[in-house]
């Protein structure tokens, strides 16, 4: 057929032609990189630890970052993981991250038996061999190198294909391609086929209170959110204090390190087999129990008991450990880890052994004055506290409904309010004594935030440090 032979032809030859003109202009964006994925083991005790490589993996979505934003310059974590081009040394890639391993090191159990932990970083597809290190803090709080992989991701033996996806990820909140937007992959473990729509429904009510929540609130364009869950036979997780024991996809449970309200996963390779199907960057695990619990590393997942009646604060709070790295700022509730030593300065951004007051490390948002250490009603606080740790640990024992559980929080949050309602310090950005599970040595910036008891607001330091890793993922390209 000729050009002149038909008309419509003729329009339509034209039309590609021009289109064909006008490409330089308008040429589409690159295509995003594929997302590689290193797989392995983390083992050792308190004093050692060792790594050895299972398996390279070419995830079956694009890598859902930024190319713009592919340094991390937040300095958070306890390890880093560095990836240079093999030749050249050129850094391509930068993340920090917490680990479960380092946690488990840091309970009395380290002290005198061996674990190994699965884990795996993620990078967009370099298209040269690169070097992969694993980067950890030393006392000072500098990192050094402690392992390096040879990774040429066209290897032969780098797994290629995964099976089709179990199920397919729900958009939840979508503002745009996952390259320009954080990522977030809500994830559902212990829902029964017929728990489906609960799932679905409790993913989107959390997902509305975190984006009611500042800084998250003012940023919710910034993200998407996904959620993705395969269903179990039964209802609910494994308690094992309890004697409850469920299979579930993820093996997410009660209990881990002997702590009956954390709630994590150990089972890092299901995780991610799961997780790929969806573009992800950051992942929160609800559990379809009632009982109170939850957990967060930094950068690896967090979890949050989604039918308890504080599901919303502990979606928060446990997010906050992992999305942004913040510490702990309560002292009074028993943990898993061994406490007491020497308080050295820890990296999270709301957290200090306050060495240099005048150069605290959230200098910017104390007034000139504030005195430092600053004081508050500590005493006041910490004898309640005791009380009421008592009744919790009483009626955990005695296996009470978990309204009465419920009950208790509320009242303790109220007291709390009551007793900081009247201390002229009570929305100063100061340092007040007692976090990071101390009573002494270690600091919070201000009286009461999320991270501190079940009250509903970031403190400004905490929020401060949950916009730079917003900006990490969906903020100006870097230079
Ligand atoms: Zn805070």
């Amino acid at each position: 057929m000729t050009l002149f032979a038909h008309p419509r032809g003729f329009v339509a030859a034209l039309m590609l032609a021009l289109a064909a003109c006008a490409a330089p202009a308008f040429a589409a964006p690159p295509a995003q990189p594929a997302t590689v994925r290193l797989d392995y083991i983390h083992s050792g005790n308190a004093l050692n630890e060792q790594y050895a490589m299972e398996r390279v993996v070419i995830e079956p979505l694009p890598w859902p970052g930024d190319m713009r934003r592919t340094i991390d310059n937040t300095n958070r974590g306890n390890n880093l993981v560095e990836v240079v081009d093999a030749a050249s040394g050129a850094l391509l890639y930068s993340r920090g991250f917490s680990t479960v391993f380092a946690e488990w090191a840091s309970t009395e159990e380290a002290g005198k038996a061996n674990r190994g932990f699965q884990e795996s970083v993620r990078f967009p597809k370099p298209d040269k061999p690169v070097k992969v290190r694993i980067l950890k803090r030393d006392e000072r709080g500098a990192f050094s190198v402690v392992w390096t992989a040879s990774v040429d991701t066209d290897a032969m033996d780098v797994v290629r294909k995964s099976a089709p996806a179990p199920v397919k990820p729900i958009g939840i909140r979508v503002n745009g391609p996952s390259k320009d937007k954080v990522d977030l992959l809500i994830l559902g473990d212990g829902y029964t086929a017929g728990e489906m729509k609960k799932f679905e429904a409790t993913a989107r009510r959390l997902a509305d209170h975190l984006f009611d929540t500042s800084p998250f609130k003012e940023r919710a364009k910034d993200f998407n959110v996904w959620a993705l869950a395969l269903p179990t036979q039964e209802s609910g997780v494994s308690r094992p204090s309890t004697g409850v024991h469920h299979a579930s996809p993820l093996g997410t449970r009660y209990d881990i390190f002997g702590s009956e309200r954390y709630v994590l996963t150990t089972d890092n390779r299901a995780l991610r087999e799961l997780a790929q199907n969806a573009p992800y960057e950051f992942i929160e695990i609800l559990v379809n129990n009632d009982t109170y619990g939850g957990g967060g590393i930094f950068g690896q997942f967090s979890t949050a008991a989604a039918s308890n009646d504080w599901a919303n604060y502990l979606f928060v709070h446990e997010f906050g450990h992992h999305f942004a790295g913040l510490a702990d700022e309560y002292y009074t509730s028993p943990v898993a880890y061994a406490t007491g030593g020497e308080r050295r300065e820890p990296w999270e951004p709301n957290a200090t052994a306050l060495r240099d007051p005048a150069n605290v490390k959230w200098k910017k948002f104390v007034k000139d004055g504030t005195a430092l250490p600053t004081p508050w009603k500590k005493e006041e606080y910490e004898t309640a506290s005791r009380a009421y740790q008592k009744e919790r640990v009483a009626l955990r024992q005695a296996n009470r409904p978990e309204s009465e559980m419920s009950a208790l929080f509320h009242r303790d949050l109220e007291q709390t309010n009551q007793l900081f309602s009247r201390d002229p310090n009570r929305h100063v950005v100061g340092a007040f004594e007692g976090a990071n599970y101390e009573a002494k040595g270690y600091y919070r910036p201000e009286m009461q935030c999320i991270m501190f008891d079940r009250s509903d607001k970031f403190c400004s330091v905490c929020a401060d440090a949950i916009g730079a890793i917003i900006d990490l993922y969906s903020g100006p390209a870097q230079e």
